[in-house]
């Protein structure tokens, strides 16, 4: 069992997310990915966990918290949000900026290193910790994950889902979400929402921002917006991404139901 206390890891992430090297693009005059991410708790018991391998949730590969690690207490959550930088340039219509182009590959391989990091960090504690994103198991099957990181973070009350299917979280949606399952209790952080999609207004912008419009008031396409990426990643391969949808509407960087 691990002394590390979560306001220990959740310093040490922040200094991993703020300083490594890892987090800055050469290529482009030094840009920095990501600003400092939030970080929460999910109960590695909570009765949420039996939804997601509902059909109609995620499906019944989506694995538990303790099908990863025997022994499981809890999964911290945290959401990267990317910089100003990322943001601002990917508002343009059209195909994604080379700023989100590198947010989203190189931003998902610096994803993976703070994974790795925060596992090193408790096993060195004496803890017991997966990332299933790094992990061998982890599997997609007819494009579905047996470890969807935006139902770990609203299980772990970090947002909720928005009508484009992206999750809204008090810093918005522009960003990437990771979680490691470990074998120590923390508290849980409170949900303070009690609908799946409770932050987003449906005001609609994202419609007119997605480029092959897959998105409507009743949803999101997925086989539209996937066709879309692949025509992306045609053009800019190896990076791929869009990301329209979460830039240049108002739940780009905040949640745009919370009262200022
Ligand atoms: S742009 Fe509006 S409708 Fe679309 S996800 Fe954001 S808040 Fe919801
Ligand atoms: S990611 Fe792009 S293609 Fe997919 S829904 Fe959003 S704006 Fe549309």
């Amino acid at each position: 069992m691990t002394t590390l206390l979560l306001h220990t890891i959740k310093e040490k992430i922040d200094d991993f997310v703020l300083n490594s090297p890892q987090n800055i693009v050469n290529e482009l005059e030094m840009m920095r990915m990501y600003d400092q991410p939030l970080v929460a708790v999910a109960g590695a018991h909570d009765a949420l966990w039996e939804k997601l391998k509902e059909p109609e949730v995620v499906g019944s590969q989506h694995l538990s918290p303790q099908e990863w690690l025997v022994g499981a207490k809890s999964v911290i959550s945290y959401f990267l949000p990317y910089t100003q930088r990322i943001r601002r340039s990917n508002c343009s219509e059209g195909f994604p900026s080379a700023e989100w182009l590198y947010g989203r590959y190189e931003g998902e391989m610096f994803n993976n290193a703070l994974c790795g990091f925060v596992v090193e960090m408790i096993e060195r504690a004496g803890g017991r910790a997966i990332a299933p994103s790094i992990d061998k198991r982890l599997a997609v099957v007819n494009r579905r994950s047996n470890w969807s990181e935006r139902h770990v973070a609203f299980i772990a009350g970090l947002g909720t889902f928005s009508l484009n299917r992206s999750m809204i979280t008090s810093l918005g949606s522009a960003g990437r979400f990771g979680s490691v399952i470990v074998d120590f209790a923390s508290a849980p952080t409170k949900r303070l929402y009690k609908e799946v999609d409770e932050y987003c207004t449906k005001c609609g912008a994202c419609i007119d921002r997605c480029p092959p419009r897959a998105i409507n008031e009743n949803g999101k396409d997925n086989g539209i917006c996937l066709h879309f990426l692949d025509e992306v990643l045609e053009r800019y391969k190896p990076r791929y991404g869009c990301g329209k949808c979460q830039t240049a509407v108002p739940c780009e960087d905040k949640n745009p139901k919370e009262k200022v």
